[in-house]
């Protein structure tokens, strides 16, 4: 048994003769922000997947309450997820893509009307639901994106650099409601970025990764103020 929400015990993942994950262990209490934050190449979007379910460990546990998740087929999870470039269905609607995950789940409809008008006025874009995809921005689409990952209640909401492919003004503005969202919905969130400043003003900790490894964690001022390593003084920025 362990308190944790979410564990992730000695988690491996390799490919071929080449380990990406080295026997990555965390625990996660409910309603968590955190963040894997590290250089390019170092293991975050890996060690997310094998949480997805959208690859198999090599080795190691994924336990939700303290359930292996590791036998659940990855749509049967209920673990939200927002991409780079999370591709909504051009052809569908804004207000259909957010009904999406509740049509597949046969939710009564009443329940999916309401449920998408509350969606997209959690990101603000209740003008929007007629709309197609390609109509609206980047910023917008990601937006629709975390509408329809958060439509059906999921416990826990998995972002892989969700916001890299925006300019710095709409990452800022979508980083402000992403905190917004998550004080109002309480989702337990694990966001994957490699950049540290993002990374200090989201998240609650901050997981840093170095080659498949958890090189520290902790809060932002812990990994600022307490680097544990040189990398960590340098990555985080703080190298003085
Ligand atoms: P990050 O998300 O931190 O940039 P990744 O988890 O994507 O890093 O990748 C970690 C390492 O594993 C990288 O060296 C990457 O090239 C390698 N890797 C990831 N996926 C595969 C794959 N399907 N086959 C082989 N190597 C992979
Ligand atoms: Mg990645």
């Amino acid at each position: 048994m362990t308190q944790a929400f979410l564990s992730i015990r000695k988690l491996r993942k390799a490919f071929g003769a080449f380990t990406a994950v080295h026997d990555v262990t965390l625990d996660i209490p409910k309603g968590e922000f955190l963040t894997f934050l590290g250089p390019s190449g170092s293991g975050k979007s890996t060690t997310l997947y094998a949480i997805a379910g959208f690859q198999d460990p090599t080795s190691g546990d994924v336990l939700l309450q303290d359930k292996s998740l590791l036998s659940v087929p990855s749509h049967k999870r209920n673990i939200g997820m927002v991409f780079q470039r999370y591709t909504l269905f051009p052809h569908l609607s804004v207000a259909e893509n957010v009904a999406f995950p509740l049509r597949v789940r046969r939710r009564p409809e009443a329940e999916v009307k309401r449920k998408v008008a509350d969606m997209l006025s959690l990101v603000r874009l209740e003008n929007f639901a007629e709309r197609l995809p390609a109509a609206l921005s980047g910023g917008q689409q990601q937006r629709v994106a975390l509408a329809r990952a958060l439509a059906y209640d999921p416990p826990i909401l998995l972002m892989d650099e969700p916001l890299s492919a925006l300019d710095k003004k709409l990452r800022e503005e979508i980083q402000a409601e992403i905190r917004r969202i998550h004080r109002e919905t309480g989702v337990t969130i694990l966001y994957v970025t490699h950049d540290q400043e993002e990374a200090l003003h989201l998240s609650d900790r901050i997981a840093l990764f170095r080659d498949g490894r958890i090189e520290q964690i902790g809060t932002g001022e812990d990994l600022y103020l307490r680097p544990a390593t040189d990398f960590v003084a340098g990555f985080i920025g703080n190298s003085n």
